[in-house]
């Protein structure tokens, strides 16, 4: 079992496939001309398999597949297969563009829960904040995936002045469809343009949703970023994921992989371990796994506190989420 200094098991690990995506969220990608990773310098299929293994040998039960945009791997359905055959449970985070062509794939590797992002429910906005054209091919497959009884959480990152008036668009939309919208706080990445005035807080989404619905908490379950809702009579249910009013760390129990090959132990860590290159090596990965996990910090990567005011962003120091992988 994996451990780090608080006590905190890691159960958890977020491979990305990759650093490219079809779409251009501003938040995510950065703007500049941005070169994705050649793909030798990418973990090839056998590497993510063998170091996917590695891993589950060490306690690792959940394994989710993200990005970049994890389906605009050619490979992506040999990597979905491969891994699902080892005792975890496998799952994905997509922007939900070609989930069309992934549906047998999904099906037989047995995947039962998918986490798609959509930041809003209007065409125009989607094209403003992606830069792509792919509003309808979203919504097509997120139907296709509920009527394959796969749940659907829906990501959206809210931020001020851009999407934040659809907030309660989102919840009515759960009043007759089985999905679980997941409103995220706006993160700061390197060259995302992050600015403290454009975050909604936790407070502040659960005041919007209380001026029109009548709001239940749900449980906590261990290890769950968000804090859960349901408005009454909906058949779905949202929640908040309030990294930066109110973040989870107390329990954290997740790891990353970078597409690359890089071990992160936070989201935020402002370091990263090479696994890849001395896994070409063939070395043991083992003790560097348990070394980058005991140098974790206790919150945030150590980087920032709760208090937004405070945040320098010139002074942080990561990848840009694309690169990290979410
Ligand atoms: N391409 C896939 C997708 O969009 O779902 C997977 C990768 S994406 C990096 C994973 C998640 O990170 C998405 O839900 C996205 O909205 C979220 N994300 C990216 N940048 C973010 C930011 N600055 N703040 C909060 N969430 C962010
Ligand atoms: Fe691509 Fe997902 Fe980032 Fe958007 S959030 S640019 S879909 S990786």
């Amino acid at each position: 079992m994996i451990v780090d200094g608080f006590n905190r098991k890691h159960d958890y690990l977020r491979i990305s496939l990759t650093d490219n995506c079809n779409l251009r969220c501003f938040y995510c990608m950065p703007e500049e001309e941005y070169a994705f990773t050649p793909t030798s310098k990418l973990m090839q299929v056998d590497e993510i398999e063998s170091i996917a293994k590695i891993f589950v040998s060490q306690g690792v039960k959940k394994i989710r597949l993200t990005g970049g945009e994890p389906l605009v791997r050619k490979d992506a359905a040999e990597i979905i297969m491969r891994l699902s055959k080892l005792p975890i449970k496998l799952t994905l985070t997509t922007n939900a563009t070609r989930l069309h062509e992934f549906i047998d794939v999904i099906n037989d590797a047995g995947i039962n829960s998918i986490n798609i992002s959509l930041d809003t429910l209007q065409k125009d906005r989607f094209l403003l904040m992606t830069k792509r054209d792919q509003y309808e091919r979203v919504m097509s497959n997120i139907e296709l995936m509920i009527e394959n009884n796969i749940h659907v959480k829906v990501n959206a990152v809210v931020m001020k002045g851009l999407n934040d008036i659809e907030i309660n668009d989102f919840i009515e939309w759960t009043r007759l469809k089985p999905i679980h919208v997941r409103f995220i706080e706006f993160m700061p990445f390197d060259g995302n343009k992050w600015n403290r005035d454009r975050v909604v807080t936790w407070q502040e989404i659960l005041e919007v949703a209380k001026n029109k619905f009548d709001i239940i908490p749900l449980d906590r379950e261990q290890h769950d970023t968000a804090k859960k809702y349901q408005a009454t009579g909906h058949i779905g249910t949202f929640a908040v994921i309030s990294t930066m009013s109110a973040p989870f760390c107390g329990d954290c129990n997740r790891m990353r992989l970078t597409a690359d090959g890089k071990m992160k132990n936070c989201l935020f860590s402002t370091s990263e371990t090479d696994l890849l290159t001395p896994f070409r090596n063939s070395e043991d990965i083992i003790p560097m796994i348990y070394q980058s996990i005991r140098d974790k910090k206790e919150a945030l990567g150590g980087q920032f506190t709760t208090d937004l005011e405070k945040i320098e962003i010139s002074k942080l120091e990561n990848r840009s989420m694309i690169t990290i992988g979410g």
